[in-house]
C-alpha cells in the first residue's frame, strides 16, 4: 500500500519549525498582554455567512478561497480564511457589546484554497489583534504600535516597511469609487478579466489586483486623498501624528486598499523584500462597519493580522531547545534503578529537562546521553548509592565530579 500524503498546501512543523511557530506566538502574546490584548480562541469553522457577510460576497476569499461544506445535518460550515470575523460573532453572541472596549488577541490556524506557493499555503498560521469599541484614531496608532513592537522583538522589523494609507468614510469612499469608475471605464478592455469584473461590482478591489497588466492602469488612477471629506483626513492625520509620537516609522502609500470588503479609514500593511511576492507579513485596518454587518450593534473595530509562515521565514534564529540531563544507573541492582528513577522525577519537577535510556549498559547509555545532545550525565551505582552521592559528568568538557544528592538539584538550575 502507498504511504499517504499530507494534502496539498499543508505541512507539518516538526523541530525548529515548530520551535519557531511557537516563538513568534509566544512573543507576540506576551508584547500583546503588555498593550492589554487579552486571548479568544474562537472555533475553528463557523457558519458560512460568518465570513461571507463579513468579508463581503465579491471578495477573493469569499468568490474562491473558501473551504466550505455541509455537514451531517445539511448546514454550510467554512473553515475559517482569517480571524476577524470570528472573534466579531464571538463578540456579539457572548453579549460582550455592553463591555466595551474589548481588546482580543487570537492565535491558530486559517484556511484558504489559494495555489501553494513559497510564504502562500492552505492552511496557514495567524497571530492577530482586534479592539473593538473604540472609535478614536488613538486605537488604530496603538494597534499598529503592537504589531510594530511583536516585529521588533522577533528582529524582524528592520526587513519591513509600514505602508499606511486611509480609505475614508463612507462619503470619501463614494466619492472616490466613482473617479475610479471613471478612470478605469477608459481602459476597460485593457483590464484584467477580473478586474473587468470589479469595475462592475467593486472598483476599489481592482486596486488589490496582482495581475502585471493591471497594475500598469493602477499606477495612473487617482488616489483617495484628493476624495476624503474633512472628517476623514482629520482622522487620518490624527492616525499619522499618533504614530510619530509612538515612534512608529511609516511610509503612505495610497494604493494599499486590503482585500476584505469591511475595512474604511486607517488601512496598513507591513511589508518586506525578502520573501519575493508574497512580501505583506502583517496587514490590518479600521473596519467600523463589521459588527452591524454580522448583525450587531455598531461597533467600530481596528485590527491587524500576521501570517506566521511568512514572519518565520523572516526570523534569523530561535533560541534552542534546553539541552537535557542524562540519568545513568549503573548495574543492575534493583536499588540502583529505585534511586536513579527518584532522582529522575526530582529533577524534572524541579523544572529539569531529565531523560533516562530504558536499557543498556553504562557505555550504552552514556553513548544514548550524547546522542540526545545531553549536557550532563548523572552516574549513580551501588557505591554512590550507599554515600548519597552521584557523579556529575559534564559532557561538554568530560570533567567529572561528586556531588551529594541533596545539592544536585541546586547545582544543575
Ligand atoms: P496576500 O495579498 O498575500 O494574498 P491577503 O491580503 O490575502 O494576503 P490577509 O487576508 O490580510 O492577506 O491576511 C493577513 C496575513 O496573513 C497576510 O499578510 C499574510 O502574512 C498571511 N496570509 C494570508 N494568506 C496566506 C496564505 N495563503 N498562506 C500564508 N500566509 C497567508
Ligand atoms: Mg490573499
Amino acid at each position: 500500500m502507498s504511504a499517504l500524503q499530507p494534502i496539498r498546501g499543508t505541512r507539518d512543523l516538526i523541530g525548529e519549525d515548530q520551535r519557531r511557530y511557537r516563538y513568534i506566538v509566544e512573543t507576540a502574546r506576551r508584547i500583546g498582554e503588555t498593550y492589554g490584548f487579552e486571548e479568544w480562541t474562537t472555533p475553528i469553522f463557523e457558519d458560512t455567512r460568518v465570513f461571507s457577510r463579513s468579508l463581503g460576497e465579491t471578495s477573493d476569499v469569499v468568490t474562491k478561497e473558501m473551504y466550505t461544506f455541509t455537514d451531517r445535518s445539511g448546514e454550510s460550515l467554512t473553515l475559517r480564511p482569517e480571524g476577524t470575523a470570528g472573534v466579531v460573532r464571538a463578540l456579539v453572541s457572548n453579549g460582550l457589546t455592553q463591555a466595551l472596549p474589548q481588546k482580543v488577541f487570537y492565535a491558530g490556524p486559517m484556511f484558504r484554497y489559494e495555489r501553494p506557493q513559497k510564504g502562500r499555503f492552505r492552511q496557514f498560521h495567524q497571530i492577530g489583534v482586534e479592539l473593538l469599541g473604540a472609535p478614536e484614531p488613538l486605537a488604530d496608532a496603538e494597534v499598529i504600535a503592537c504589531g510594530w513592537d511583536i516585529l521588533k522583538s522577533l528582529e524582524v522589523a528592520e526587513q519591513t516597511v509600514l505602508e499606511l494609507n486611509t480609505l475614508g468614510d463612507k462619503e470619501s469612499r463614494n466619492a472616490y469609487r466613482s473617479a475610479l469608475v471613471d478612470y478605469f471605464s477608459a481602459y476597460a478592455h485593457e483590464l484584467s478579466q477580473e478586474s473587468q469584473m470589479r469595475l462592475a461590482r467593486n472598483p476599489l478591489r481592482i486596486l488589490d489586483s496582482k495581475s502585471e497588466q493591471d497594475r500598469k492602469l493602477i499606477a495612473g488612477a487617482p488616489i483617495i486623498f484628493g476624495y476624503l471629506t474633512r472628517e476623514a483626513a482629520a482622522f487620518y492625520d490624527a492616525v499619522r501624528n499618533y504614530l510619530v509620537k509612538f515612534g512608529v516609522p511609516f511610509r503612505e502609500n495610497p494604493r494599499i486598499v486590503r482585500g476584505l470588503d469591511y475595512y474604511d479609514h486607517t488601512a496598513f500593511e507591513f511589508t518586506t523584500e525578502s520573501l519575493g511576492a508574497q512580501g505583506t507579513v502583517m496587514a490590518g485596518g479600521r473596519y467600523n462597519g463589521l459588527v452591524e454587518e454580522i448583525g450587531g450593534p455598531a461597533i467600530p473595530g481596528v485590527g491587524w493580522a500576521a501570517g506566521i509562515e511568512r514572519l518565520s521565514m523572516l526570523l534569523k534564529t530561535v533560541p534552542p531547545p534546553t539541552p537535557p540531563v542524562a540519568v545513568v544507573p549503573v548495574g543492575e541492582k534493583a536499588e540502583v534503578e529505585t534511586a536513579a528513577l527518584s532522582l529522575l522525577q526530582e529533577l524534572r519537577h524541579g523544572g529539569i529537562r531529565a531523560e533516562i535510556a530504558y536499557r543498556g549498559n553504562l557505555k550504552r547509555r552514556m553513548e544514548r546521553a550524547n546522542k540526545i545532545g545531553a549536557r550532563a550525565a548523572i552516574i549513580i551505582g551501588e557505591e554512590e548509592l550507599a554515600r548519597g552521592v552521584v557523579q556529575l559528568k559534564d559532557l561538554a568538557s568530560g570533567s567529572q565530579q561528586e556531588v551529594p544528592m541533596a545539592e544536585l538539584l541546586g547545582r544543575l538550575a
